[in-house]
C-alpha cells in the first residue's frame, strides 16, 4: 500500500527545536539490557530463526473462472481451490476470507472507518453472493461472519498432506472506490480481493480470522492460480502471471512487438498511443492467465490502455495506462518497472516471478504478485509515479516473497519495503537521504501524540499515524540498527539471510529477531525492546566532561546518562584546545552500570568543547542535552550508502 500524504500539523519538531522535552518521565535502573525471551523455539521455528525442521505450511491452488460485466459493473464466476493440509493437525472445519463483504451494509470496517476517509465504503452496497458452496461435491453450508466464512468439512481432513476440494459459484458488485485497494473510473477496473480466499493455519495461532476492517492487509497461503477473465471484446486485461492465451485475445503485431520486447532493455509499445484509441468491438473475449508460487493474483482491465514492455535478466516489465488521464507521466512506466525490478533484485535477493506489471488508475498504490495498481500521476510529474512504483513492487520483496502477516505486522511488510525504498531512491537521485522523510514524518506523528509501539496492529492505528508507525518508524529503527549498531556489512547480510531464509513462507517477528541476532552474534533485545515494545525516545544526555592525569598521559571523562529506558551506544565527538576533533564509540553494554554512567578514554590534549551524535542522522529525540562546552558541529546526515550487491538465494 502506497503511505498516506504526510500528516499535516501545525506543531514545532522538537528536534528542530532547542526546548525539546522527552515524552517519557519515569526511568528504570536496570531492566534495558536484559534479553527478550520470545515464544520458546520448536520443532517448526527454530531457536536461530530459521524454520525448523518440520516447518510446515498449507498450500491453496485456485481454478478462477469469472466474466467482467461491464454494464452491471460486476464480477461474477466461479472458484475451485484445492487445500493440502500439510499441518500435523486433523481439520474439520476450515476458514475462507470474503473480503467483498467489507461493502455489506453494517460490516464492521463500514462502521469503524468513515464513509469518506481512505478505507470508507463511501455507501456502497456490496458483498458476495456465493451459491452452489461444496467440499470434496458434498454440499455445504457456509456460516459467514463479516468478511470471514467457516466452512465445516462433511468428512475430517487427515493431517500431512490430504487434500479437500471447495468449490462455489460467486458474484459481487464491483465498488467504484474499494478502499483504495481496488475499484473503477468509468470503463477501467482494478479488481482485486475478488475470489474467496483460504485463512491462513499456521503453527503460532491455527486459524488467522482477523477481519478485514480496511486499513490491516493481507496474510495469504501460497499455491498456483489459473483464472481466465472474460470481459467486452475491446478490453485489454492485465494481470498477475503469465498470459496464456496470447494467440487468441492479441493480434500478430502485439505478438510479435511481446516477442521484442522480451529480450530488450528499451520500452516496446505493444498497444500504442494511436491504437489505444480504437473503437470497441462487439462480444466477448476470454484472457487466461497462470501464476506460480503466489499468495494472491489481481487484473485490471480497460478499452483504451497503452500497453509499453521492456524486460531485464529475462523479467518482462510492463505498464499499462489510459494516455489522456496519465498526461505523459507514465510513458516510461516500463522502465520504472524495470528499473526496480532491477535494483531489488540486485541489492536484495533475485525477483522470483516471469514478469512486473504497473497500471495506471483511482486506486492510489497498491500492490499483488507480479502486479501492482499505481496512481494516474494526473499533475504530469513522472517522479511522483516513479515513487509509487517504486514501493508497489518493493512489495514483491515483502510480503509477496516473504509472506509475513500483513494484518498484524505492518512493520514486517510496508516497515521492511519502506527501509529497501530508501536505498533505490538514493540510487535513483544521488542525494537523495532516506533519513530526511523517515525521521520528519515520525517526529510529525509523536508530536502529535499518535506514537505507537512497532508491534500494534495497522487495524489498531490512528489512520493518520499509520504511515508514521507502519512505514516510516520502521524503516527509522532498521536504518539506526544498520548504520550506528550492527555496521552496514553485517546488517545487509543479516538481512539478507532473513529474505532468504523466510522466501515463500510465514515468518513471525521472532523469526526476524531470532536471525538478526544470530547472523549478527547480538543480543539485541533492548533494541527490540525500545522500538518494537514501547513508545520511549531515545534521549542520551550529556552532563559532564572532565579532565584527569593519567601518569604523563591525559584522559577525558564522559559523564552520560539516559533520559529514558532506552539505550544506544554512545557516539561522541570531542574538541580540543587547538580546534582538533576526536570521535570516541562506546558499545550499548556500559549501560549495564545504570542510568548515567562514566566514560572514559585517552585525549591527546585538553578537551574544550564536546557533543554526542557525530552522525546527525542518530535518532536522539532531545538535541539540547547533546552538547557540552565550545560544542563541534555535528556532521550533515549521511545518506545510507548502497548495501554491497550480494542478493542471496
Ligand atoms: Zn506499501
Amino acid at each position: 500500500m502506497r503511505l498516506a500524504e504526510p500528516v499535516t500539523l501545525t506543531i514545532a519538531l522538537p528536534h528542530d527545536s532547542t526546548e525539546g522535552e522527552t515524552p517519557s518521565a519515569s526511568v528504570v535502573p536496570l531492566i534495558p539490557l536484559n534479553r527478550i525471551d520470545w515464544p520458546a523455539p520448536s520443532v517448526y521455528r527454530s531457536a536461530s530463526g530459521e524454520p525448523g525442521p518440520a516447518y510446515w505450511q498449507q498450500r491453496a491452488d485456485y481454478r478462477l473462472s469469472v466474466t467482467l460485466d461491464t454494464t452491471a459493473k460486476r464480477v461474477s464466476g466461479t472458484v475451485r481451490i484445492r487445500y493440502t493440509n500439510n499441518s500435523p493437525d486433523t481439520l474439520r472445519f476450515v476458514w475462507l476470507q470474503l473480503d467483498q463483504n467489507l461493502y455489506r451494509t453494517g460490516s464492521k470496517g463500514s462502521a469503524l472507518f468513515s464513509q469518506e476517509s481512505r478505507w470508507g465504503v463511501r455507501g456502497f452496497a456490496g458483498g458476495d453472493e456465493l451459491s452452489a458452496v461444496t467440499v470434496d461435491g458434498e454440499s455445504v453450508t457456509p456460516h459467514v461472519d463479516d468478511t470471514m466464512m467457516r466452512l465445516d468439512l462433511p468428512h475430517p481432513l487427515p493431517p500431512r498432506g490430504a487434500q479437500a476440494t471447495i468449490a462455489m459459484a460467486y458474484r459481487f458488485n464491483v465498488p467504484e472506490h474499494g478502499s483504495d485497494r481496488m475499484g473503477r473510473d468509468k470503463t477501467l477496473y482494478e479488481v482485486a480481493q475478488w475470489y474467496p480466499r483460504m485463512a491462513v493455519y499456521d503453527d503460532v495461532r491455527g486459524w488467522n480470522t482477523d477481519p478485514y476492517l480496511g486499513q490491516g492487509e493481507f496474510y495469504l497461503e501460497y499455491g498456483d492460480i489459473d483464472y481466465d477473465i472474460t470481459a467486452p471484446a475491446g478490453y485489454t486485461i492485465a494481470g498477475s502471471g503469465v498470459l496464456q492465451n496470447a494467440d487468441e485475445v492479441l493480434s500478430a503485431t502485439q505478438r510479435e512487438r511481446l516477442v521484442r520486447a522480451a529480450t530488450s532493455s528499451d520500452q516496446v509499445a505493444i498497444i500504442t498511443r494511436a491504437e489505444a484509441q480504437a473503437t470497441p468491438a462487439a462480444g466477448t473475449k476470454t484472457w487466461r492467465f497462470r501464476a506460480e508460487h503466489v499468495r494472491d493474483v489481481a487484473w485490471a482491465g480497460a478499452p483504451d490502455f497503452r500497453w509499453e514492455a521492456t524486460s531485464w535478466n529475462g523479467i518482462l516489465c510492463q505498464a499499462y495506462f489510459q494516455h489522456d488521464r496519465t498526461k505523459g507521466s507514465w510513458d516510461k512506466g516500463a522502465e520504472m518497472t524495470r528499473w526496480t525490478i532491477r535494483t531489488y533484485s540486485e541489492l536484495f535477493f533475485p525477483y522470483p516471478y516471469p514478469q512486473a506489471t504497473s497500471v495506471a488508475g483511482p486506486v492510489g498504490g497498491m500492490e499483488y504478485p507480479m502486479f501492482v495498481m499505481v496512481e494516474y500521476g494526473s499533475n504530469g510529474d513522472p517522479n511522483t509515479v516513479f515513487g509509487t512504483i517504486d514501493h508497489e513492487h518493493g512489495h514483491e520483496w515483502y510480503p509477496m516473497l516473504v509472506g509475513s502477516n500483513e494484518r498484524r505486522y505492518a512493520w514486517q511488510d510496508e516497515g521492511f519495503n519502506t527501509y529497501i525504498n530508501g536505498f533505490s531512491n538514493e540510487r535513483r537521485y544521488p542525494g537523495t537521504n532516506a533519513y530526511d522523510s523517515a525521521l520528519d514524518d515520525w517526529h510529525r506523528v509523536v508530536a502529535a501524540g499518535f506514537d505507537a509501539p512497532l508491534m500494534t496492529a495497522p487495524d489498531q492505528l490512528d489512520p493518520p499515524a499509520l504511515g508514521a508507525i507502519g512505514y516510516d518508524k520502521p524503516a527509522l529503527a532498521l536504518l539506526t540498527l544498520r548504520n550506528h549498531v550492527l555496521g552496514a556489512e553485517t546488517f545487509d547480510l543479516a538481512f539478507r539471510e532473513y529474505t532468504r531464509r523466510w522466501a515463500f513462507k510465514h515468518p513471525t517477528p521472532g523469526d526476524f529477531f531470532r536471525t538478526i541476532e544470530n547472523v549478527s552474534g547480538r543480543d539485541l533485545g533492548w533494541f527490540w525492546r525500545s522500538w518494537w515494545y514501547s513508545t520511549d525516545k531515545l534521549d542520551l544526555a550529556l552532563t559532564k566532561v572532565e579532565m584527569r592525569a593519567m601518569g604523563a598521559e591525559r584522559e577525558v571523562m564522559l559523564e552520560v546518562s539516559r533520559q529514558t529506558d532506552v539505550i544506544f551506544p554512545v557516539e561522541v565527538r570531542v574538541k580540543y584546545e587547538d580546534g582538533s576533533v576526536e570521535d570516541l564509540a562506546f558499545p550499548a553494554e556500559a549501560w549495564g552500570r545504570g542510568v548515567t554512567v562514566h566514560l572514559s578514554a585517552p585525549a591527546r590534549g585538553r578537551v574544550v568543547g564536546a557533543r554526542l551524535w557525530p552522525d546527525a542522522s542518530v535518532p536522539d529525540w532531545n538535541a539540547a542535552n547533546d552538547v557540552w562546552g565550545d560544542a563541534p558541529n555535528a556532521d550533515a546526515r549521511l545518506p545510507v550508502t548502497i548495501p554491497k550487491s550480494g542478493a542471496r538465494r
